[in-house]
């Protein structure tokens, strides 16, 4: 009997699908997959990815929100049975039930790549590691550096929660349809537990994006129209040697913290 054919793609829920063997080969490789690792895939699609991670790891959830290809799956996945196939939403999909130590292992819808990255680095502890095609764009903005416009809140908290290599390039030609924008597979390796506790996390958190909510104005501004105190926010400044005049963009991660210390008062210790 004939396989029945992969549903048509659907724009607006990012579904490029790969269809470069070689593509799905470096990414498995990039993973350093063990027969006792346990795999976490957003947006299995049509399986490429999905099959090739089951051949490599030990177990593999795969969260798929398109009911059409979850079915699909779910006929072509004979065989496989190290895999949990979920129709769920990866935004509100408990992730924070999976095991420690899981890899996310993942060819991103695009769509949604910022809102999804930031919810995976808030369970950086849960995460090893993470192996993500993105647009090259937001693969820029997870390594960019202080003083560049790519530079912004989701940088700081990328490289405050992970070590980061943007890995390789991939040419458009390698899914289809082929994505609008530029790709890139870039790793994140989670950095051992965190000095700061979690109230203190997303007390950083919330500075670094008020911070960056307005790239034109001074960081003092910004945050005064964010609610912070002004006083407080200029002498904090002042005790760091940083000009009222700078901009949140200039700040390395350290003096996030340290200011973010200084606002709320008391951190224990400090990592960068
Ligand atoms: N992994 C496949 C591949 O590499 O060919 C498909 C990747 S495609 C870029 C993104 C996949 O994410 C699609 O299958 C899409 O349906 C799925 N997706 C989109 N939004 C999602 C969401 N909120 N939760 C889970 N999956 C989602």
């Amino acid at each position: 009997m004939d396989s029945p054919l992969p549903p048509a793609a659907i724009k607006r829920l990012g579904q490029n699908f790969l269809v470069d063997p070689n593509i799905v080969r470096k990414i498995v490789s990039l993973a350093e997959l063990t027969p006792t690792d346990t795999v976490l895939e957003i947006g299995p699609g049509r399986g490429i990815l999905t099959e090739a991670l089951c051949r490599a790891a030990g177990h593999v959830t795969a969260i798929e929100v398109d009911p059409r290809l979850h079915a699909y799956l779910t006929g072509q996945q004979r065989g496989l049975s190290n895999l949990t196939l979920v129709l769920a939403d990866a935004m509100t999909y408990p992730i924070e039930h999976l095991p420690i130590g899981t890899i996310v292992v993942a060819n991103l819808p695009y769509y949604l790549s910022t809102p999804l990255l930031f919810r995976l680095l808030n369970q950086h502890n849960r995460f090893h590691r993470l192996i993500l095609m993105l647009q090259n764009e937001v693969a820029d903005r997870l390594v960019a550096k202080p003083g560049s416009s790519a530079y912004g809140a989701l940088s700081v908290m990328a490289q405050y929660t992970a070590d980061i290599t943007k890995a390789f390039k991939v040419s458009g030609q390698c899914f289809r349809p082929r994505p609008e924008v530029g790709s890139a597979v870039v790793l994140l390796r989670a950095r051992k537990q965190g000095d700061l506790k979690p109230e203190e996390e997303s007390r950083l958190a919330t500075l670094v994006k008020a911070a960056f909510a307005h790239r034109r104005k001074t960081l003092a501004n910004s945050l005064r129209d964010k609610g912070y105190d002004q006083k407080l926010v200029a002498a904090a400044l002042n005790s760091l040697h940083i000009p009222l005049s700078a901009r949140g963009e200039v700040l390395s991660i350290t003096q996030f913290i340290e200011l973010t210390r200084h606002l709320y008062g008391g951190f224990s210790s400090l990592r960068h």
